[in-house]
Formats: C-alpha cells, sequence, structure tokens
C-alpha cells in the first residue's frame, strides 16, 4: 500500500491509499521552507548516514574504553532516549560536543552527486529557505555544497544553535524560531524522521515526511508498519524533486 500523497492537500495519488481523516495543511501561506539534511536533501539510498553512525560507535569506544559492540548498544539507547546520541552522552557522560561532531562527521562524500533538478525545484519556492540539521553546521555545509544546494538556502541551523537539542524537543523548534524569525503557520518543513515533525505540526507548520524504500533505516522501517500516516504527518512523499516541482508553480508569489 501506497502512503504517498499529492502536495497541496491534494488528494492521495495511489487509489490504494487511505483517504485523510481531516485535510492536511497545504502550502498556501507558506513563506518559509525547513529542510533537515540528511536523508532528506539527499536519498537515504546513498548511505551515507552508515558512515556517521559506524563513527559514532567507534568514538563511544574510544571514550569510554568499551568493546565496539557495547559502544553501539549505548550510541541506540541514548538516540532512543535522548533523541540524538550527543544528546545522551553529554547527559551522562559530560561530553565536550564539539570533538565528537568533527570525528563523526569526517565522512567520505565521494557517493554523493549533484542535483540540479532538485535544486531547480527548491529555487522556484518563494521564500526563505533554511537548513535545519541535527548535525553539526560544519558537515552540513559540505553535504550542501557537494549537492550543489548550498547557495539556495538563507542560512542552516544546526545542533549547536540548537543549544545541542534535538528536533524532537520543542526547545530546539523555540531557538530556531527566534534566531530565525520563523513564523510557524507560515512554514513548512521537510524531514526523514517521522518524530521530527511532532512539534512542527504542534507548532502549526505544514508537514511533509520524506520516505524512501531503503529498508535498513530504523525511521523507514517504522513508517513501513503505518496504515496509514500519524496526524503529524500532513504529507509523505517518496521523490522530494517531483514533490516540490509539483508545488512551486501553485505557491504563492514571494512579492
Ligand atoms: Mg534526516
Amino acid at each position: 500500500m501506497s502512503l504517498e500523497t499529492g502536495p497541496r492537500g491534494l488528494p492521495p495519488t495511489a487509489s490504494t491509499a487511505p483517504a485523510p481523516t481531516c485535510a492536511p495543511r497545504g502550502f498556501e501561506r507558506t513563506r518559509i521552507w525547513l529542510f533537515d539534511l540528511d536523508n532528506t536533501l539527499y536519498p537515504a539510498e546513498c548511505n551515507l548516514f552508515a558512515q556517521v553512525d559506524r563513527r559514532m560507535s567507534e568514538f563511544i569506544a574510544e571514550l569510554l574504553g568499551v568493546p565496539y559492540e557495547h559502544a553501539r548498544y549505548l550510541q541506540k539507547d541514548y538516540y532512543r532516549r535522548f533523541g540524538t546520541t550527543l544528546s545522551g552522552l553529554m547527559r551522562v557522560h559530560r561530553l565536550d560536543p564539539r570533538p565528537f561532531l568533527d570525528y563523526v562527521h569526517d565522512i567520505d562524500l565521494s557517493e554523493l552527486r549533484e542535483l540540479p533538478e532538485l535544486g531547480a525545484a527548491i529555487e522556484r519556492l518563494p521564500g526563505r529557505k533554511l537548513i535545519f540539521t541535527n548535525g553539526s553546521r560544519g558537515h552540513a555545509e559540505r553535504v550542501a555544497e557537494k549537492l550543489g544546494l548550498l547557495h539556495l538556502f538563507e542560512d542552516i541551523c544546526d545542533i549547536e544553535a540548537c543549544g545541542y537539542v534535538s528536533k524532537r524537543e520543542a526547545a530546539a523548534f523555540a531557538r530556531m524560531i527566534a534566531a530565525h524569525h520563523v513564523a510557524p503557520e507560515q512554514a513548512a518543513m521537510f524531514e526523514d524522521v517521522p518524530v521530527n515533525l511532532e512539534v512542527a505540526h504542534a507548532l502549526g507548520m505544514t508537514t511533509v515526511l520524506v520516505a524512501s524504500d531503503y529498508i535498513d533505516h530504523p525511521a523507514q522501517a517504522e513508517i513501513k508498519k503505518w496504515r496509514e500516516p500519524p496526524a503529524h504527518v500532513h504529507h509523505v512523499t517518496r521523490d522530494l524533486t517531483s514533490f516540490l516541482a509539483a508545488l512551486a508553480p501553485h505557491a504563492p508569489n514571494s512579492g
């Protein structure tokens, strides 16, 4: 069963998709476009995050002097309990976040290709565009540059700017909103991890889940179990470029 929904609250593209219980929020009022970075602006199939994932385990093993497998258990446990592995390391072990972020983001980007069609679609969206990531600014800049997208974004709100609080928590959104003067009801957020859209929904943003059939990612495995998207997920797409391309001609003028 497909969970895909068309942009602007149009009927689902697949006839087998469930009818929404209420009309999802559209993009008529959207003036600020918030994009997650990893597995959202580039496809999960690139498997880039696997490198970050492995380096987190390596860092924890070295930091705590524990075997790799135990470090891996702690990494996943902290992710579940605190929203990011880093949050857990800071809370439980009083870790200095910067060496951790430098290490885990020191990855090979050779798998990434420029995405000119996605860039063109983003460029046509009316209004401001921001990257909102649980990673570091440096990582976001490197990746977005490699994708040929960096110049399209006004700024990057990274985990440091959010006080090292994950997007699962309202405090991260409060910092982003204050720093970038975002009116939530005029914002749309694109993200591959469903739980990161809960606060966005509660604040009145339009939410778009960028899903993938890449089966090894825990967020995508969760999505596959859904009979229909939860209320905080207004739209689902497996093709961000097409979704945005369909949206842009109907969106309001930025002037
Ligand atoms: Mg992501």
